[in-house]
């Protein structure tokens, strides 16, 4: 879990930069994925998602993008919705303004070049917008999204656990933070991540929650 400074730094950002926490169609929820598309993770993780006949919506990095160009069409193929979590995995509140405004117009042509859509949503990296990362959200046309609930799957923990903490929070509305990449976390593999779908899915089945992307969550714009 992030420490409990992280946390405070986390909600005070929250509160100073609001975004969207929480989907407001009546019985659905979100699964969201960040820090791909990765080529060890993301393909398994296309076909776990399809076999249970849920879609999701995927935070997508121009660097990621870069190493295999293909994915983030496949993944928009596939029935989900992409959406853009920056170019690099930078702290926004450590850069300078026109660092940040070239990291995520950098990612937004990443993201079109690879797929020919502008996204609707940006989720910046570790949850923590700057004065410069809103207005550049805004002025490219993104609206910014955070999560209510996790799988706490930047650690090195078993699919268990994560399904677990996942359908501990699961009901309408959740934006569930998860991630079908281990480069930017202290875990090695983000295998688990894909192993935890299954039963996931059969829990928001058993709940009358239907899992759809954050788009078809909160409704069209
Ligand atoms: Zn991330």
């Amino acid at each position: 879990m992030p420490s409990f400074q992280q946390q405070l730094k986390t909600v005070e950002r929250w509160q100073r930069f609001p975004a969207r926490e929480r989907g407001d169609a009546p019985g659905r929820a979100v699964l969201t994925f960040d820090d791909g598309p990765d080529p060890d993770v993301t393909p398994a993780l296309l076909d776990a998602l399809e076999a249970e006949g849920v879609r999701a919506t995927f935070f997508l990095l121009g660097e990621q993008m870069m190493r295999v160009p293909s994915l983030a069409g496949e993944i928009r193929r596939r029935g989900h919705e992409v959406a853009l979590h920056g170019y690099e995995h930078v702290e926004h509140d450590q850069l300078w303004p026109g660092q940040t405004r070239d990291d995520l117009a950098r990612g937004l042509g990443t993201l079109q070049a690879s797929t020919g859509i502008s996204p609707r949503w940006y989720r910046p990296p570790y949850g923590l917008l700057s004065e410069a990362s809103f207005k550049a959200c805004s002025d490219l046309g993104f609206e910014p999204v955070y999560w209510s609930a996790w799988g706490c799957d930047w650690e090195t923990v078993s699919a268990e656990r994560i399904a677990e903490l996942v359908e501990r929070d699961l009901a309408e509305g959740e934006i569930v933070l998860l991630h079908d990449s281990a480069r930017y976390a202290p875990r090695e593999d983000a295998t688990p991540t894909v192993e935890a779908i299954p039963s996931i899915a059969a829990r928001a089945r058993e709940r009358g929650i239907a899992l759809v992307t954050l788009s078809e969550a909160v409704g069209e714009r």
